[in-house]
C-alpha cells in the first residue's frame, strides 16, 4: 500500500518539477513513507531519521518529510521529538504537499494530518517505481471500517472508501498496454469494495471480473481478503477466469475462536475452516497464505496450540508471522492486558515459524515433477544466467534464462526446491 502511495506522491511532486533520484546525496527533499502497524516498524524509521540528520548536517539545503501512518498517528509530536523533520503529512493529505513544501522553503515547518472520507487519489496517474516493469499494484480502496482490537489502521488511514471502477480499469488497461503483465488490486478488505448503489453499483466480484476481462494475458491478484466477507460468489468468478491467479491470502490471525473474539475479528475458527473448504472446492489448485499474530492479550498455551493445529490443517504455503505489539489508542490497548511475557511471545512465534517452514517445504516438494506456466519477472539474484518468475500460485521459480525475457510467459518443469523457491527447467 505504501509503495502505491509513494507512486502517487511522486506523481504530485513531478508536477512541481521534482524528480526522483536513486542517489540520496543528490536529494534536496527526502520523504520517508512510514508504517505504524507494529512498534518495531516505527523504531526502524527513527533509526533512519538519525541517518537523514547526518545528511542534513552536511547539506543545509536538504528538507526531510515524514509521510504515511506514523505521521497520522503522532502528528505534531513528531516535530517536537525529531528536530530533523520539516514536514509531516498524513495518508489523505498528499495533495497538500506543494503548499506545505512552499512553507518549508520559507523556513517554516509544514504539517497536515487531516483524514478524509472521500479521498482515493483516483485521478492521479502514479509514477511507477517498480524495477521490473512487469508487475504492479493498483489501489482500489482506502481505509478500513473493521476495527480489529489490535490494529491502528482505521485510526491512521481513516474510514473505508472505494475508488471509481472506471479509473481502476483505465489504470490497469494502461499498465497492460505499457507491457505490464500482472496487477495486484489492493485494499485492507477488498471483499467489501463497493461503488454506487448495489442495484446499479459495482461489487468486488464484478470489478475483478472486469479487470480480468482486459486481456487474458494480464494476470490479476488481490489482497487482502477478510475471512468474514469472503464469498462463494468471488470463488466462482475466479474459477471462471484462468488469469485470476490461483493464490488466496486469507489472514487468520489466530486458530482459537476465543482469541478471535478478543481480537474482534468477527469470525470463528469454524467459519474460517468453512471458507478454506470453499476455496479448496472451487479452486482446488489454489495456494493459501495467511497472517498470524503470536501472543495476543490473554493467549493461553492451549489457544496457541489451536493456531498450530489450524496451520497444519490448512497447510499454508506462506505465512506472515508477528509477535503481538500493543498500539496505543486501539481497543486492545485500552481494554485488554498485554499479559503474555515477551519470552513466551518469542517462543510461540518461533514455533509458528518452524511449523510454517515445514509446511512451505512440504507444499513445494509436491510441485516437483509438475509443469507450471511462469511469468518471467527478472534476473535471479544469484546468477545472470537465470531468471526468476512466479506461478499463478504466487510461488517463486528460478530457471535458466535461455531466450526468455521479463514479461514472457514460459512453461517450467519443477526439478527441485527450497522452502522459499522452486527450481526448474524450461519445458517446451
Ligand atoms: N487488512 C488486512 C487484514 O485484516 O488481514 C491486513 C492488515 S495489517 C496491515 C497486516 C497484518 O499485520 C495483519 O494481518 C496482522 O497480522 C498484523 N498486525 C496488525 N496489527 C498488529 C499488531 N498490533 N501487532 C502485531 N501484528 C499486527
Ligand atoms: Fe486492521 Fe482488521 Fe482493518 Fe485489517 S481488517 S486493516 S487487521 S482493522
Amino acid at each position: 500500500m505504501n509503495v502505491v502511495d509513494s507512486e502517487v506522491v511522486a506523481a504530485i511532486l513531478q508536477k512541481q518539477d521534482y524528480q526522483i533520484t536513486e542517489e540520496i546525496n543528490e536529494a534536496s527533499l527526502i520523504l520517508v513513507n512510514t508504517c505504524s502497524i507494529r512498534d518495531n516498524a516505527e523504531q526502524r524509521i527513527r533509526a533512519r531519521l538519525r541517518e537523514f540528520g547526518r545528511i542534513k548536517k552536511e547539506n543545509k539545503e536538504v528538507s526531510v518529510g515524514l509521510i504515511g501512518c506514523m505521521a497520522e498517528r503522532l502528528k505534531e509530536q513528531l516535530l517536537e521529538e525529531e528536530a530533523v523533520i520539516d514536514l509531516v503529512v498524513g495518508p489523505d493529505a498528499y495533495r497538500e504537499l506543494p503548499r506545505l513544501l512552499s512553507q518549508v522553503e520559507l523556513g517554516q515547518k509544514g504539517i497536515d494530518t487531516l483524514l478524509s472520507t472521500t479521498e482515493t487519489y483516483a485521478d492521479i496517474e502514479p509514477v511507477r517505481m517498480d524495477k521490473n516493469k512487469v508487475t504492479s499494484f493498483v489501489s482500489i480502496m482506502r481505509g478500513c471500517n473493521n476495527f480489529c482490537s489490535y490494529c491502528v489502521v482505521p485510526g491512521t488511514r481513516g474510514r473505508e472508501r472505494s475508488r471509481d471502477p472506471e479509473t481502476i480499469i483505465a489504470e490497469a488497461t494502461d499498465l497492460f498496454e505499457n507491457g505490464y503483465r500482472e496487477v495486484t488490486l489492493l485494499g485492507q478488505n477488498v471483499n467489501s469494495y463497493k461503488w454506487g448503489d448495489m442495484e446499479e453499483g459495482v461489487s468486488f466480484e464484478q470489478l475483478l471480473d472486469r479487470v480480468a476481462g482486459i486481456d487474458p494475458l494480464l494476470r490479476v491478484r488481490f489482497a487482502t481478503s477478510h475471512p468474514k466477507d469472503m464469498s462463494d460468489e468471488l470463488l466462482k468468478v475466479m474459477a471462471g477466469r484462468p488469469n485470476l491467479c490461483r493464490s488466496i491470502h486469507l489472514p487468520v490471525q489466530s486458530g482459537s475462536s476465543a482469541v478471535l473474539k478478543r481480537m474482534k475479528r468477527k469470525y470463528t475458527r469454524e467459519h474460517y475452516m468453512d471458507r478454506v473448504e470453499a476455496i479448496r472446492k472451487y479452486l482446488p489448485d489454489a495456494s493459501l497464505s495467511t497472517d498470524i499474530i503470536a501472543g495476543f492479550c490473554g493467549e493461553t498455551e492451549e489457544e496457541h496450540k489451536q493456531t498450530l493445529s489450524l496451520m497444519e490443517w490448512a497447510g499454508y504455503d506462506l505465512s506472515f508471522m508477528f509477535k503481538y505489539s500493543e498500539r496505543s489508542e486501539t481497543f486492545a490497548a485500552r481494554k485488554l492486558e498485554d499479559d503474555v511475557p515477551e519470552r513466551v511471545k518469542t517462543k510461540r512465534l518461533n514455533e509458528i515459524i518452524e511449523l510454517q517452514l515445514k509446511l512451505s517445504l512440504a507444499g513445494k516438494q509436491k510441485d516437483i515433477g509438475k509443469s507450471y506456466e511462469v511469468l518471467a519477472e527478472g534476473t535471479s539474484k544469484k546468477s545472470e544466467e537465470q531468471l526468476y518468475g512466479r506461478t499463478s500460485q504466487n510461488k517463486v521459480v528460478v530457471f535458466p534464462r535461455g531466450l526468455v525475457k521479463p514479461g514472457d510467459y514460459v512453461h517450467v518443469k519443477i526439478t527441485d526446491c527450497t522452502s522459499a523457491t522452486l527450481l526448474g527447467v524450461l519445458n517446451f
